[in-house]
């Protein structure tokens, strides 16, 4: 078996280390004896083919470089929303999770959006920094995080990645954070989020091979102690 993951934009989308995802995802892969394959999507590569791949990840950036991005990948709107539809595989973070809505509205513009989910957001007063940690009911792990963004995102209908203990979320008053939408992730919990969140990771991985491989079951067990303690260590700092 084997999972072909490509990194969009690592050039610019890079925020806080996101880069720490795509080792996570590989690394939990070849562990269990899965082949795991990384392909970066750079601002100079011309072409675009995500035809054989089975995990698109979308970091996090600044206003400027999400515009930049967000120029380019609208050229290929079409082919990510197919993706998306079709049961490929999105993790987004931050300003790649605003990029799958509809638009970003700034004070003095609006960048349009891939519109792979029905959600908006708008930039509001000052910024929503700090930790945060979630519960969600597709693991039995609480999500722990860090959110720093200044896009308010309103999510419609959408079912989101988790309730929100402690933080913000999606926005101040939501109590919801992120959203999932058939095999895609998008959240606004930056930097390594998958290493401090390894039954996210799984998830992620799971439904990837599952895609892939119809007959694939589940995933091996990994020995996950230090991971689950700093998961829980960080937990229950917040909520008691
Ligand atoms: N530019 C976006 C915001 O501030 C996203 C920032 C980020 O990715 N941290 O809302």
């Amino acid at each position: 078996m084997k999972i072909k993951i490509m990194h969009l934009y690592p050039d610019l989308l890079n925020l806080y280390g996101d880069r720490g995802n795509i080792e996570c995802l590989k690394r939990r892969l070849i562990w269990r004896g899965i082949d795991a394959e990384v392909v970066c999507h750079t601002c100079d590569d011309k072409g675009f083919d995500i035809s054989d791949v089975d995990i698109v990840f979308l970091g996090g950036g600044s206003d400027r470089e999400q515009k930049i991005v967000c120029s380019r990948l609208i050229e290929h709107k079409k082919e990510l929303h197919d993706f998306a539809e079709n049961g490929g595989s999105i993790v987004a973070v931050c300003g790649g999770y605003q990029l799958l809505g509809k638009y970003y509205r700034l004070e003095d513009e609006t960048i349009e959006g891939l519109e792979i989910l029905d959600i908006y957001t708008e930039q509001g007063k000052g910024r929503l920094i700090g930790n945060i940690v979630l519960e969600a009911d597709f693991i039995n792990q609480k999500i722990v995080g860090f959110e720093n963004h200044g896009g308010r995102t309103y999510i419609g209908s959408h079912t989101p990645m988790g309730k929100v203990l402690y933080g913000y979320g999606n926005e101040e008053n939501a109590g919801a954070e992120g959203v999932i939408y058939k095999n895609v992730v998008a959240t606004y919990l930056h930097g390594p989020l998958l290493p401090k969140n390894p039954e996210l990771c799984d998830y992620i991985l799971t439904n990837a091979l599952k895609h892939k491989y119809p007959d694939f079951d589940k995933l091996e067990k990994l020995d996950d102690t230090l991971e689950s303690t700093a998961n829980n260590y960080i937990a229950e700092r917040f909520v008691k």
